[in-house]
């Protein structure tokens, strides 16, 4: 590879929904970018998890969508992911959400941003130090396979999901306590599952709430959930995790994965002789550090459906709080209508040329539930590029 030694107009760390929508919309604006992603591949949290649905691409209605919440990026993705002929809008429960295969996916990504000439992207590069001077971040140092690489840029979006530019440079950030953060949780991939209608999300919490109980499972394991796939007789399998500051112990967590997988195939006849086919690579985290920027969007914002003169994206998911104790708790905006998350929202109060994108925007913790799924986060990811530029241009 070429060595990462250039000048760059805009730096994204992270390579999640947001980073891809904000490498996108900035090599689109002409910004010389680079993309920098400790992985090996698109996706983060999407990837790590497992994930078969899109949540947030749509407004909260009861009428099937006809087109996206947010426009630009989200749309050109829904497009391209349903050209593929591999990704189709379901309702689940009380919203839409588009379904996709994964590696419909991460080959949609990699189209998009091969031939955008002003762009680099950089896997398995971790950002691990962060140089600034009168609050305005002038170098990252990269540990690109064991090299250090540091690089000057203009401008940095932070869209690492769990704020590594924000903790690394030391801007302002707030973080819920171990105890009251969101459950994280870990995935599974299950093949040999029989689909029968009675097999659904309910059939497989009531029966981890049974095992609870009996004192067969720890309590917070009763909040697993249960997604089939639309095509084949695959599903994914994923356990709650509580967080902790603490490192997990992944192979302590993949043998109570083993654990559940060998109680339901013994207990519920339709994963009888099913087996685990994959194993996360991580725990994924729903909460970590968010940044404290010009506004902090608050849980009431979201509920009562509030505009701002700056808004920059919209959001209509409910907010899903995944409460230690009591499991996912969801609460709705009024239907049919939806929130705006204002670009202060997204922009430091310490650094000038420091934004952020995705799950570590400036909100609170209530209305991160609602503001952490993929669809709101791409339009951040796009969002953030555009203010990268008129900082730039200004
Ligand atoms: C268990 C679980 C289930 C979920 N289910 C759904 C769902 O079904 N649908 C949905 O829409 N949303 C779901 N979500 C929410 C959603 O997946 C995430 O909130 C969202 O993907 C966050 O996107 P992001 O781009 O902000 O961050 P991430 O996806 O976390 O991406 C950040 C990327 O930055 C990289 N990175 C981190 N630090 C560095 C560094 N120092 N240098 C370089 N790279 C770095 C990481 O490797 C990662 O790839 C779920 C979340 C969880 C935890």
């Amino acid at each position: 590879m070429k060595a990462i030694s250039e000048v760059y107009d805009v730096c994204v760390v992270g390579g999640g929904f947001a980073g891809f929508g904000a490498a996108l919309k900035s090599a689109k604006l002409g910004m010389e970018t680079l993309l920098v992603e400790m992985c090996s591949t698109w996706g983060g949290v999407s990837y790590s998890s497992i994930h078969q649905y899109i949540c947030g691409l749509y407004p909260y209605s009861e009428k099937y969508p006809e087109k996206t919440l947010n426009d630009g990026i989200s749309r050109e993705l829904e497009e391209g992911m349903k050209r593929r002929g591999c990704a189709q809008i379901q309702k689940v429960g009380n919203v839409y959400v588009l379904g996709f295969e994964p590696e419909a996916l991460q080959s949609y990504f990699k189209e998009q941003v091969q031939f955008q000439k002003n762009l680099k992207v950089v896997f398995n590069a971790k950002v691990v130090k962060i140089h600034s001077r009168n609050q305005v971040i002038e170098e990252l140092s990269i540990d690109h396979l064991q090299n250090i690489h540091t690089i000057k840029c203009h401008t940095v979006i932070d869209a690492s999901g769990k704020g590594e530019v924000l903790s690394l440079s030391g801007a302002s950030y707030d973080v819920a306590p171990d105890t009251k953060r969101q459950l994280a949780a870990y995935a599974i991939k299950i093949k040999g599952v029989q689909k029968t209608l009675r097999l659904n999300q309910l059939k497989v919490f009531y029966y981890l709430a049974k095992a609870v109980k009996s004192g067969v499972l720890d309590n917070h394991l009763r909040f697993g959930s249960w997604i089939s796939s639309n095509k084949s007789d695959e599903g994914v399998l994923r356990i709650s995790v509580i967080p902790s500051d603490t490192k997990y112990c992944l192979e302590e967590i993949q043998s109570q994965a083993q654990l559940i997988h060998s109680l339901l195939e013994k207990k519920i006849e339709e994963f009888k002789n099913s087996e685990i086919v994959c194993f996360a690579p991580s725990v994924s985290e729903r909460e970590g550090i968010r940044m404290i920027g010009l506004y902090v969007l608050s849980e009431e914002d979201v509920l009562s459906a509030r505009k701002f003169d700056d808004g920059v994206v919209k959001g209509a998911w409910p907010i899903e709080f995944w409460h230690q104790n009591q499991g996912p708790r969801y609460r709705y905006l009024p239907r049919g209508q939806y929130y705006e998350i204002p670009m202060r929202c997204l922009v430091s109060k310490d650094f000038s040329n420091l934004f952020s994108a995705g799950r570590c925007i400036s909100v609170s913790s209530r209305a991160l539930a609602s503001t952490r799924v993929t669809g709101t986060c791409l339009a951040l990811g796009e969002a953030s590029a555009k203010i990268a530029f008129y900082y730039l241009n200004r």
